[in-house]
């Protein structure tokens, strides 16, 4: 739609074109390539920006809060969700159920806030089937020698787990060519201002800018401002 027409040419803080929603962004990296420290340190300065809390039958970690890192449900509790549709997406990751709840995504997005998902590839996939607006971004460790030294020294899975974790590894990073854009976690600092610097030109998106400044535009086209 194009608006050249005389007497047409109000932005338009609710043209129906640009009445965008939030923007919905998901992440996804093997285990251990820094997915969760990288979004938690863009979180502490992103205030429009919020990370879905998933369903997982994975028991806690050390330090892990029901609520906060991850809802921490029973197998029943999962798959009685499962059966009542309550996920927009759901996959089986190592020996756990993971899952994103419907109720999560349509309040951040109806609320105009981004919202972030942490998920896996097989979760990845079936978000972008139904959103496909939905942006995706895959962080990639600078090799698999420094994953393992990364897993290691997170101290929080035995070495059964930490070799599960790499032989699934290579079966996620298969997955890198399914992404919109790809960042290298190699100097934290480096890929955490690559990852804000993606994340912040979304929010300047016409449609995004419109919603803030609309008002503001029509008042400046109606030489009021
Ligand atoms: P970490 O990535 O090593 O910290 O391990 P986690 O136990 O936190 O996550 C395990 C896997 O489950 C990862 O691949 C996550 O991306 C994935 N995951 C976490 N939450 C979800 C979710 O809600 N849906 C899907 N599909 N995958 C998830
Ligand atoms: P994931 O959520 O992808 O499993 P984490 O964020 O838990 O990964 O990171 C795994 C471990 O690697 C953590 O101990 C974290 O502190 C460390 N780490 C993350 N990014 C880097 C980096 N660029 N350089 C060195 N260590 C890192
Ligand atoms: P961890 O058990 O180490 O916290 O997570 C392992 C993997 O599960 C990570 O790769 C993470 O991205 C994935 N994961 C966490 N939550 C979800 C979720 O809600 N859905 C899907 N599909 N994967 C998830």
């Amino acid at each position: 739609k194009q608006t050249t027409g005389q007497g047409d040419n109000k932005i338009g803080k609710n043209d129906a074109e640009d009445d965008k929603k939030g923007t919905l962004f998901v992440v996804s990296a093997p285990s251990g390539a820094g997915k969760t420290s990288l979004v938690r340190a863009l979180l502490e300065r992103n205030s429009n920006l919020h990370l879905s809390v998933s369903y997982t039958t994975r028991a806690p970690r050390a330090g892990e809060i029901d609520g906060v890192h991850y809802h921490f449900v029973n197998r029943k509790t999962f798959e009685r969700m499962v059966a009542e549709n309550a996920f927009v997406e759901h996959a089986q990751v190592f020996d756990n159920a993971y899952g994103t709840a419907r109720k999560t995504l349509r309040q951040a997005l109806n609320d105009g806030q981004d919202l972030l998902l942490e998920i896996d590839w097989q979760g990845a996939r079936q978000v972008r089937t139904n959103f496909p607006e939905a942006v995706s971004i895959f962080i990639l460790p600078p090799s698999l020698t420094e994953l393992e030294r990364r897993l290691r020294d997170r101290g929080q899975d035995s070495d059964e787990i930490i070799a599960r974790r790499m032989a699934e590894a290579r079966s996620e990073l298969s997955h890198y060519g399914e992404y919109d854009y790809l960042i290298v976690n190699d100097r934290f600092e480096s890929a955490l201002a690559e990852l804000r610097a993606l994340i912040c030109a979304f929010g300047l998106r016409r449609a995004t800018q419109k919603q803030k400044f609309g008002d503001t535009l029509d008042a400046m086209l109606e030489g009021e401002a």
